[in-house]
């Protein structure tokens, strides 16, 4: 029996650029990526409507925590601790950090390299608390930017050695060519799930999951993550 939220409107923040998660697609400048296309296709099947704003992962979580948004869906890893402050849907990917650094460079093998030097990762995420960890043991110093975007690019200049990202969009960027590589392991353990303010909203989550099973169910889920991570030439 399909769901119903009779055509309610709900606002989901989400990050700016995630590749393959959520960016805008060259030509038509629409956000595209898995998490889009799984929320639009869950809303068509619950019947409710998306006002998706694209404000960069910090700001995604906290437009949520201050109310100005209903949801977010931004490759949004779920933690114990932010299990505190949101309530998440079933998980519906598989994530993990780690570290990769410009493809010109061969002088950093392992974290080892990293003594004295700078790293970046994003501001609020698990990659920054990653490379947080690691910094005190390794004697690198670590600086958080806002934007994936921004993240590479300092990698790419070299004004950072490394960057530290979710893997399965470090993978992404790669084979599109931006000019990175990775030389160490992932760091395991990191499930991605769609997030609202803990207590609120809860007829949204319930219909995230009941949509969420049945695009499993259908097919479709798979469908949309080959589009993205094994699409046929
Ligand atoms: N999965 C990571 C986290 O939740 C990063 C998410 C992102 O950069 N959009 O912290």
């Amino acid at each position: 029996l399909p769901a119903d939220l009779g055509g309610k409107k709900f606002t989901i923040a989400t990050d700016t650029t995630f590749a393959p998660f959520e960016f805008r697609d060259t030509s038509s400048g629409e956000l595209v990526g898995i998490d889009m296309d799984i929320l639009r296709a869950i809303a068509k099947d619950q019947n409710f409507q998306v006002d998706i704003q694209s404000l960069g992962f910090q700001a995604a979580l906290s437009a949520v925590t201050s109310g100005q948004a209903d949801g977010v869906i931004a490759g949004m890893s779920i933690t114990d601790e932010r299990k505190k402050i949101f309530d998440f849907s079933e998980p519906y990917f598989e994530s993990g950090v780690q570290m990769a650094i410009s493809a010109k460079d061969d002088t950093i093998k392992g974290y080892e390299d990293l003594k004295g030097k700078t790293v970046v990762a994003k501001s609020g995420s698990e990659g920054l608390a990653e490379a947080q960890k690691l910094s005190s043991q390794y004697g690198f110093t670590v600086k958080a930017l806002d934007q994936s975007a921004t993240m590479y690019e300092s990698v790419k200049n070299q004004s950072a050695v490394a960057v530290f990202d979710d893997y399965p969009v470090l993978a992404y960027g790669i084979a599109q060519g931006n000019g990175l590589k990775v030389v160490t392991e992932k760091i395991p353990g990191g499930q991605y799930g769609f997030a609202v303010q803990k207590g609120k909203n809860g007829e949204l989550l319930a219909a995230f999951n009941d949509g969420l099973a049945k695009l499993k169910s259908s097919g479709e889920y798979q469908k949309i993550l080959d589009q993205y991570l094994n699409p046929k030439a």
